[in-house]
């Protein structure tokens, strides 16, 4: 599973993100809200300011060079003071309302607030410093009341429903009528029609829901830092590699505790290192440091989790309907709370039923390793890799030397996107980046035309939020003329300065899984930025992405990158052929943590306005209890108080859409495989009518169109090993 973020603050918008599990939290993607080009700035400040024009780079890639953290509030303020007045004079034109003079001039407006959005929080997440922190934090209510007084607007509401009411007579293509209902749709979602009283209610929860995910997301940045684990000696450490070794060590001279060890926390409950340490006292730290962070001190978020998920209960009541996820739902593919519990809870058994069996085998490797004691959560990724290596026989070190970083990109990623849709990307190393790490490429398609700008931002390092995503720093648009730029964060760990970087193989598929978002950003082909690439619903955001993990492991693929570092030999076909055997290998815990924390988000926007503000450890334990997932030794990928996905905003009632994106995914990558596999005809289709419409129409119609039906749930369960063929 795969995340995503997005954070639509918007009537125009922050636009958004996608992701990676086990990463996660929310993007941004800034957003639409352009300008016409009228917006004079003061003189001194554009001629200092490198945010107040148009970069000159190629596609606008932002100057890097140029930008400095103190330009940041200057841009936000003008931009946001032009925005308005563009807005007001939309809102106030004595003409009739047209599309032309309306929509069209909406989406034109806003353009220096998109460009310094879109540079600052694609920084803020990956490359923050205290100083972008801090401007965040001053930012978040202003943004939010600024959205609202686009989205309150009643004049400018005005003329977007006349122009809905007769969208099927304004003689406009398909796209445009599409405009008009997502804008109609999303100032109705936001409170337009509510009496001047309720509007001041949802004004001010907006504010404080905006200072309250703010502060979530804050606390739980600090917490990094504050739970990270120190060891003492290397001893302790048994288990992982001298270069894990050396890392750690680095990490606790740069944290200034030379001579000790540094193991940081990444942000899932279940932490990459309980895989490898032997010592148990070690693992129960490190997993109590995760389980139990922002639960004390100046950085609890339990008091925020409790006031959010009534705050929106009450928004959502404002707003006329039961509950935040009733409220959430509607704009989602899947419509309503009902649906995703049946989803859901159709898979439970049977996932209990894995899990269990997967309990009870490690449970018994720890008896045979000579352990008298009951298996606990920090025992479970331990136990288990003796118990994959007993069934699989599969030694993850030894796999690793076969996916070096370079060869996995170059031979893997860009080779498989190649053969799919014949594009091929071109080193830019004379664009600027804002860091070294970061490479950038043109993107070129099969005719040579140039299609995009990538940035590749693959290393992990202090700064830069966990987990894996993409974002857009420009976003396509006939209208404006604009192409993309786009980047893809991720967080592997670098290796040492001279030794080459080996991946895990579930890196990998996140490789490809980034790219996929990256491409339905770089192929978008529609005229209005607000309908653009990755803009659609966030139930469909993840399919994309998802649909292209499966390559990683096409036999064409993997014989082209998968070779030893050093030797160049291809992976044995008998090791290989474990790889893959073990994929099905822990599926129950896999799904049954995700499927925990699916559950919780939407118990938690479940909750009615009425209901008092809840207990947050009781809360949890009864939502789980109620569905039947409360297994002791699986706790929910994320608990509450580090639930980025449900808690800081873009995933609220949302979290299940993973598993709903992957249905789409495996059925539409089943289908593939049907029609050939990894060639040039099935990359158009899916190109023509997934990747290039973005939300120029509704997803499900897109869908029909590439596949010829709806999708079903067999290729899914086949995928997960929880089913071995279809009906
Ligand atoms: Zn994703």
């Amino acid at each position: 599973m795969r995340k995503t973020l997005i954070a639509t603050a918007v009537g125009t918008v922050l636009a958004l993100t996608a992701c990676s599990d086990n990463t996660a939290p929310q993007q941004t993607d800034t957003t639409q809200t352009q300008t016409q080009q009228d917006a004079a700035p003061v003189a001194d400040v554009t001629t200092t300011n490198p945010l107040f024009v148009k970069s000159m780079l190629q596609y606008e890639a932002p100057n890097f060079t140029e930008i400095k953290d103190e330009h940041f509030l200057p841009a936000f303020e003008e931009g946001m003071k032009q925005h308005m007045t563009e807005v007001q004079a939309i809102a106030s034109n004595p003409e009739p309302a047209t599309f032309e003079n309306t929509l069209v001039a909406l989406e034109k407006s806003g353009e220096l607030l998109t460009r310094v959005s879109r540079v600052f929080y694609n920084l803020a997440g990956s490359d923050s410093n205290p100083e972008r922190r801090k401007i965040q934090s001053e930012l978040a209510p202003k943004m939010a009341a600024h959205s609202d007084n686009i989205n309150l607007n009643p004049q400018l509401f005005a003329r977007i429903k006349n122009l809905y009411q007769q969208r099927n007579e304004l003689k406009l293509d398909s796209e445009s009528v599409r405009l008009i209902e997502v804008y109609y749709e999303r100032f109705v979602r936001a409170g337009a029609q509510l009496t001047e009283e309720q509007k001041t209610a949802i004004r001010a929860l907006n504010e404080e829901h905006s200072k309250l995910t703010n502060q979530f997301s804050q606390n739980l940045l600090a917490e990094t830092k504050n739970i990270a684990v120190i060891v003492d000696t290397k001893e302790e450490l048994d288990g992982l590699s001298d270069s894990q070794i050396t890392a750690a060590a680095n990490a606790a001279k740069e944290a200034g505790h030379e001579g000790k060890y540094l193991l940081s926390i990444t942000n899932t409950t279940r932490q990459p290192a309980l895989a490898q340490l032997s010592n148990r006292e070690l693992r129960k730290r490190v997993w109590e440091a995760s389980a139990n962070r922002a639960q004390s001190g100046e950085t609890d978020n339990r008091p925020l989790v409790a006031r959010l998920a009534q705050l929106r209960a009450e928004r959502a009541k404002l707003l006329g309907y039961d509950n935040w996820a009733s409220y959430g739902l509607e704009a989602q593919m899947a419509k309503t709370p009902q649906a995703v519990f049946d989803m859901l809870g159709s898979m439970v058994p049977a996932v209990v039923a894995n899990t269990n069996q997967e309990a009870a085998a490690i449970q018994e490797m720890i008896k045979q390793k000579g352990g008298d004691f009951e298996l606990q959560p920090w025992d479970w990724e331990y136990y288990a890799e003796f118990v994959r290596q007993a069934k699989f026989d599969l030694d993850e070190n030894e796999v690793k030397q076969y996916f070096e970083f370079n060869r996995v990109l170059k031979d893997g990623v860009f080779f498989t996107f190649n053969r799919l849709y014949g594009i091929t990307f071109k080193p830019r190393p004379d664009l600027p980046t804002y860091h070294p790490d970061v490479d950038a490429y043109e993107l070129f398609d099969a005719d040579g035309t140039s299609l995009a700008i990538f940035y590749a931002d693959y290393f992990a390092r202090e700064g830069k939020r966990g987990g894996a995503w993409m974002s857009s720093f420009v976003g396509q648009s006939h209208l404006t003329g604009q192409k993309p730029v786009v980047v893809n964060v991720m967080n592997i760990p670098k290796a040492p300065q001279g030794q080459p970087t080996l991946v895990s193989y579930d890196n990998v598929t996140t490789m490809f899984h980034e790219l996929g978002h990256g491409l339905h950003g770089m192929f978008s082909d529609v005229k209005y930025p607000t309908l653009a690439g990755t803009s659609v619903s966030r139930d469909f955001v993840e399919f994309p992405s998802t649909f292209e993990e499966d390559w990683a492991a096409h036999p064409e693929v993997i014989a082209n990158y998968a070779k030893h570092y050093e030797t160049g030999e291809p992976i044995p076909a008998e090791l290989l052929q474990k790889v893959m055997n073990s994929r099905s290998f822990n599926q129950g815990f896999d799904t049954l943590e995700y499927m925990s924390a699916a559950l919780l988000d939407m118990e938690w926007h479940s909750l009615s306005a009425d209901e008092p503000l809840q207990d947050v450890n009781a809360f949890e334990a009864a939502a789980l209890k109620k569905h039947g997932v409360d297994l002791a030794a699986v706790p929910p990928r994320y608990k509450s108080t580090f639930f980025s996905h449900s808690m800081g905003g873009g995933y609220s009632a949302g979290y299940y859409a993973y598993m709903w994106s992957e249905i789409l995914a495996a059925d539409a990558y089943a289908y593939v495989q049907q029609q050939g596999g990894l060639k040039l005809e099935n990359g158009q289709n899916y190109r023509k009518n997934i990747l290039s419409v973005g939300n120029s129409r509704p997803p499900m119609e897109s869908y029909k169109a590439f596949r010829g039906q709806e999708p079903t749930t067999d290729a899914l369960l086949i995928r997960r090993g929880l089913k071995t063929k279809v009906d």
